[in-house]
């Protein structure tokens, strides 16, 4: 259509000082992602095979990356601060290139940090988030726990129980918490309870129970993964476990309002709530990228040597073509991944469940192309000899935790159509 002098009349001219689309990395971003880079290539992708045998916590790995401060209070801030938001997937994208099961050792306590630093008060950020890591010589993890035996997806179906006893000033705790990610062996725990489960999601808050201090909390059962086996998950019981009061997330006088407030059949902020979990997805994606991206890498490198038929086997379109769709993908879903964290850091609205549609394009994407990637390794790709199978277990799993497809599916379905879709 052509354009009017009506039409241009109403259009506001950009302000001089307007930022320029642009997808450039800065100097800083580029910087980083070399530096995270060269840890990945040189310190995980060496050690990532050993590690997913022994199916440990690799304690030697997080403290070289707290040595060069990639793990540390500090470097996520750093990470976390650049206003574009992009520094966050790239760090990612680049630890998880090296091998996902070490990745998630280090990037496992996030989860923790990210449930504080969201949803605690300032004095609780400052006390607990250096905590989450510990100190040079004594480093630790954190575990987030919100998902339970028979809540999984059905997070509202959460039957942990937080009461508070007012002769202690304190809140007991009671129940089992199920896949926690540094679960058992952490200090940090951020528990997700109920402190009133006639009110399902809405009556539930985050608990930090330090091991250090809290009585009643112990590690359950270790889970034996398909992929992901560097990085530990496991059952954790609460039996009775006493916290101070002021350990609840924001403090007990906010709880109680909110709690009220839901009483009184007014909204509570679960739609904010549910911001927060959009922003923190396209991360996640990100990690499923770095594994998509190592197994492309690596197919294409072989298919350009493999010989077969007395050519190159990339000289077949077969597969030619299901690399140049690998590639295709992976940037696809990095450009989803990218909005997402961009629209999360400069505080745009999800309107269309952006961040669910970057993590499920990536999770897809990522179980999608390292499987090819085995394919175009042959039986190569099947044994362990390679690590092509390892990337291919450790990429399901994106497709199932922080909301599985159908779940990703579900809320951007409702996003677009503004009905409840179940
Ligand atoms: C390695 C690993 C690490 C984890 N780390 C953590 C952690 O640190 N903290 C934590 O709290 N949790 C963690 N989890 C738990 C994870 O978030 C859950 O496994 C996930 O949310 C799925 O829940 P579920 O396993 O109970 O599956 P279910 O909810 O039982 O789902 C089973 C199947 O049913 C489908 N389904 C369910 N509801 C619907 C629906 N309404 N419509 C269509 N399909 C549906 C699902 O998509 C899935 O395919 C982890 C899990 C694993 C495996």
């Amino acid at each position: 259509m052509a354009t009017t002098e009506q039409d241009t009349s109403t259009t506001e001219a950009p302000a001089a000082d307007a930022p320029v689309f642009t997808l450039e990395l800065t100097q800083d971003q580029k910087d980083i992602r070399d530096w995270v880079h060269g840890f990945a290539a040189d310190v995980l992708r060496p050690a990532a095979h050993e590690w997913d045998e022994k199916e440990a916590t690799p304690w030697p790995i997080i403290e070289e990356a707290a040595k060069i401060g990639l793990y540390s209070f500090d470097g996520l801030a750093q990470f976390f601060g650049d206003p574009t938001g992009l520094t966050m997937p790239i760090v990612n994208e680049e630890l998880f290139w090296g091998d996902a099961g070490l990745g998630m050792a280090i990037m496992g306590t996030g989860l923790a940090v990210a449930a504080i630093a969201g949803q605690g008060t300032g004095e609780q950020m400052g006390e607990w988030i250096p905590r989450c890591f510990g100190t040079a010589g004594d480093l630790k993890v954190a575990a987030f726990c919100a998902s339970e035996p028979n809540a999984g997806s059905d997070v509202s179906n959460v039957r942990t129980t937080a009461k508070y006893d007012e002769a202690t000033d304190e809140w007991v705790l009671n129940g089992q918490k199920a896949w926690a990610t540094n679960g058992g062996i952490s200090d940090v725990h951020v528990i997700i309870a109920s402190v009133d489960p006639t009110l399902g999601s809405r009556g539930h808050a985050g608990f930090i129970v330090p091991m250090s201090e809290a009585k009643g909390i112990e590690q359950g059962a270790k889970v034996s993964k398909h992929g992901l086996r560097a990085s530990h998950t496991a059952d954790v019981h609460l039996d009775d476990c006493r916290i101070p009061a002021g350990y609840v997330l924001g403090g007990k006088e906010k709880l109680d309002e909110r709690i009220a407030r839901v009483r009184e059949g007014k909204k509570s902020k679960s739609q904010a709530a549910m911001q927060t979990f959009e922003a923190s997805r396209p991360t996640v994606g990100s990690q499923a990228i770095g594994i998509a991206r190592a197994a492309y890498e690596y197919a294409l490198d072989y298919a350009k040597e493999r010989e077969q038929f007395g050519k190159k086997i990339i000289e077949n379109q077969a597969i030619a073509f299901a690399l140049a769709d690998m590639k295709v993908e992976i940037d696809a879903a990095r450009l989803l991944v990218w909005r997402a964290s961009w629209m999360g850091r400069t505080g745009q609205k999800f309107e269309n469940a952006e961040g669910s549609m970057s993590k499920l394009k990536a999770g897809e994407v990522a179980t999608w192309a390292t499987e090819r990637a085995m394919h175009i390794l042959g039986g190569n790709g099947y044994t362990r000899e390679y690590p092509v199978e390892r990337w291919h277990r450790d990429a399901k799993i994106y497709t199932i935790f922080e909301g599985t497809s159908e779940i990703q599916r579900m809320v951007i379905a409702r996003a677009i159509s503004g009905m409840q879709i179940r």
